[in-house]
């Protein structure tokens, strides 16, 4: 490729800035020999060899990454033992070497069958997982056939580039060398992109292979926020990047240290600005980066990568674990959200022909009861063991009977443990995720029966406008910030004011500082987002001032097209010094 200066656009997948020359990781191919045997003993031994020694590698791997304090990493590398330790997975390489395949071809015929299988989940989370299952059976292949994996030393900071990378491929790497992150294929939801999270750099995902063609040692500048790389930068456009590479960092440092304070606005109107977590693991994040609380718990992870669904002790010792990290603050706990996009393989869910308009979140209380039940059960024992401020809501809600309905089971829930003699905390909030557009429409009905709404506008974005948010094709259309979805916003949040009740908002608009002066003008009470996202939203808020911004979100709801309300809030923020022209 000729040295000029050209520009890339792909898939912001984690925020910041970078400029620096790139280190192309390659992924080496190792040919699958294909041959008969006769001692299927030697040849399972065999495999079983390459198993142990993998096993053996990760474990290492593992250690390194966790003195290394990268929790989310170190549970990638735990995943990888898990397949290595799966029966089916190796149980099925094995059946394949009984009917006289090699070690080689029968192990990466499984590896391929369950990687395909994984890939064909609609859920992007659990698809990209067979990266994972590829990349462990990779590095059996690699020690079946006696060669290595080719891991690269970086020995200067610098870009890292590749197809997709791998979670091996990144654990190989010096940490304090890299800068950033580029790959041709991948999605948001990538290693690629919870790695860079997770060491606070900088990725661009999905550039396409014309990434590929440009030599080592090329200098980049990644711009993380939007998803833009350019190639041999002028002298004069790479000064321009650092300089506002060195604002940006300084910027979120002040950021950071400032939102250890609440959160105000300008003309010092109170809003709460609380993360969203997703585990054990990262439980601790929201503290770290100043959250005033937890306004969205997923439940999910308790449920995945398991073969039965926990206990209810199970699950008291796993919400006491999250909540410890949060007495006495806010703490909004997600019941069970499956179906859809996220599959639980051993409840056995029926196949539908559209997953999102089916058998999803709350509706599963009519068949699924048990589950619920006993989550309810384990939610009010930590919550009352822990002193958190306990807040639980239910997702998917359509209509007034399903709150009837979790109501009820609460209500029981409550019984059941009182007459046992357990812990119970009895003044837990309950309330219902606003994402469905009938819940929208119907707010002013269902605020009288709950203690809070918290609007899921990833969901509210895909069924308002008809677009299903797995879909690449289409996904570019899903913009919460459509006027469509914004009138339901503000329906929700004025309907719930009208009756006492609080508003949250938990998709990804929440963490957006385009949105917070359109959410601020609706006098939304708090925003729930990635711990990452809650010092910038800080800074944003303490900006802002509410009068100002209810004029502007009464204007933008004038508006008719999602592009002339981004415009809008762009032009906004610019104004007001708030982000670069
Ligand atoms: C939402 O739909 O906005 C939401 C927060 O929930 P999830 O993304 O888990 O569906
Ligand atoms: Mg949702």
């Amino acid at each position: 490729m000729e040295n000029k200066h050209i520009e890339l656009n792909g898939i912001p997948a984690a925020p910041g800035l970078a400029h620096g020359e790139i280190v192309i990781i390659q992924q080496v191919d190792l040919d699958v020999p294909e041959f008969e045997i006769s001692d299927f003993d030697e040849e399972i031994a065999r495999l079983d060899r390459a198993i142990e020694i993998s096993l053996n590698d990760l474990r290492l791997i593992k250690a390194r990454v966790k003195a290394n304090a990268k929790s989310d990493e170190a549970e990638i590398f735990e995943a990888h033992q898990m397949f290595l330790q799966d029966e089916a997975l190796v149980g099925k390489a094995k059946t394949h070497i009984k009917s006289g395949i090699n070690a080689e071809k029968a192990w990466m015929t499984a590896v391929n069958h369950f990687a395909s299988m994984m890939e064909s989940i609609p859920d992007p989370t659990l698809s990209s997982r067979a990266v994972d299952i590829r990349d462990v059976g990779k590095r059996v292949l690699a020690h079946l056939l006696g060669k290595s994996l080719g891991r690269k030393e970086l020995i200067r900071p610098s870009i890292i580039v590749g197809i997709d990378l791998t979670p091996s491929d990144t654990a190989s790497l010096d940490r304090d060398l890299v800068l950033g992150f580029c790959t041709a294929e991948g999605g948001p939801t990538s290693h690629t992109a919870i790695l860079a999270k997770s060491f606070g750099l900088p990725a661009v995902v999905g550039l396409g292979d014309r990434l590929l063609d440009f030599p080592e040692g090329t200098t980049f500048l990644i711009d993380g926020n939007v998803g833009s790389v350019i190639a041999n930068p002028s002298e004069e456009s790479q000064q321009m990047f650092i300089n506002r590479e060195v604002k940006t960092k300084a910027e979120f440092e002040l950021a950071r240290d400032a939102a250890q304070k609440p959160a105000v606005t300008g003309d010092g109107d109170r809003v709460e600005v609380v993360a969203n977590i997703g585990g054990v693991e990262d439980a601790p994040l929201g503290i770290i980066y100043g959250a005033e609380g937890v306004g969205l718990f997923r439940t999910e992870f308790l449920y995945l990568g398991r073969d039965s669904l926990p206990t209810e002790e199970e699950q008291v010792r796993a919400y006491c674990e999250v909540f410890k990290h949060y007495a006495g603050l806010p703490f909004v706990v997600r019941t069970l959200d499956i179906g859809g996009d996220k599959v639980i393989p051993y409840l056995d869910l029926p196949q539908e022909l559209n997953p999102f308009l089916g058998w999803r979140g709350v509706r599963m209380l009519d068949g699924m009861r048990d589950i619920f039940m006993a989550q309810f059960r384990a939610l009010l024992q930590a919550g009352e063991i822990e002193k958190v401020d306990l807040r639980i809501m239910v997702p998917m809600v359509s209509g007034l009977q399903e709150i009837f309905a979790v109501k009820q089971l609460m209500a029981e829930a409550k019984d059941s443990l009182r007459s046992e003699g357990k812990p119970c905390k009895e003044d837990a909030q309950f309330g219902i995720m606003v994402e469905v557009p009938s819940a929208a429409l119907l707010a002013d009905r269902l605020a009288k029966h709950v203690d809070f709404f918290s609007i899921g506008t990833n969901d509210l974005t895909q069924y308002t406008l008809a677009v299903d948010r797995t879909n690449r094709k289409v996904s570019h259309l899903a913009n919460p910030l459509n006027p469509a979805v914004l009138r339901l916003i503000k329906l929700t949040i004025d309907s719930a004011h009208a009756e006492g009740k609080w508003v949250g908002l938990c998709g990804e608009l929440a963490g957006e500082p385009m949105a917070a002066p359109i959410l601020v003008g609706f006098r939304l009470d708090e925003f729930s987002m990635s711990p990452v996202s809650v010092p910038l939203i800080k800074q944003v808020m303490q900006k802002l001032h509410r009068n100002e911004c209810a004029k502007f979100a009464e204007t933008v709801l004038q508006l008719s097209t999602q592009q002339e309300v981004v415009d809008a809030c762009h032009d906004f923020l610019v104004e007001r010094d708030l982000i670069n022209k």
